[in-house]
């Protein structure tokens, strides 16, 4: 899917953030009492790259099932990017990656590049250079818990594999295309937001 789909700039800055600073249950954002951005962990599945980053935004709500998705990560709708702060990204193992920069439905490549382990093929985060300030972990690729959804965005449905039956559950919000909200968004209307 275009990186667009994760943060629309229509939609990047909404007024009233809400209760924000709740911290989800059981997960490892809290120092001292306060909520703060969610520290992470990550690494390939064959740790020849590491990497840590800081998220506001740790929940896996969104499942994507378009056609890069599909042919890098899975196509049950598996490839769910969370969103990190791009200036809290440490790696160790750079030489061991790569980066791809996905094809688009129209068939142009855009901007953004998924990088990946050049030794497992892991996908470790998708980055574009349109939105400098944002990082976009592969949930999958990251080792810290992260908080359960309350529920899920299925998105790019109209990409899906035919024989990709997604588990839609009461609540989940389901996209032909793309989804309503940014990840920051969706976080904030939730007060989920970690800040
Ligand atoms: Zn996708
Ligand atoms: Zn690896």
């Amino acid at each position: 899917m275009p990186p667009s789909a994760w943060t629309r700039p229509d939609a990047r800055r909404p007024e009233a953030p809400g209760d924000a600073g709740r911290v989800p249950d059981g997960a490892a954002g809290r120092t001292g009492g306060h909520a703060v951005p969610m520290p992470l962990t990550g690494s390939c599945d064959c740790r020849a790259v590491r990497f840590t980053c800081a998220s506001h935004t740790p929940y896996p709500y969104m499942r994507c099932y378009c056609n890069a998705c599909r042919k890098t990560a899975g196509g049950g709708g598996f490839a769910i990017n969370i969103m990190a702060r791009a200036d809290s990204l440490e790696v160790t193992g750079r030489a061991r990656m790569s980066a791809y920069g996905i094809v688009a439905e129209r068939g142009a490549e855009g901007p953004a590049r998924r990088s990946f382990c050049t030794d497992c093929g892991s996908y470790l985060w998708n980055f574009d250079p349109t939105w400098p300030d944002l990082l976009h972990p592969f949930a999958s690729a990251i080792d810290t818990p992260l908080p359960v959804p309350p529920e899920r965005s299925h998105i790019m449905l109209a990409y899906r594999a035919a024989w990709c039956a997604p588990e839609i559950r009461e609540g989940d919000s389901a996209f032909s295309l793309y989804p309503d909200q940014s990840i920051e968004d969706w976080h904030r209307t939730r007060n989920l937001w970690l800040d």
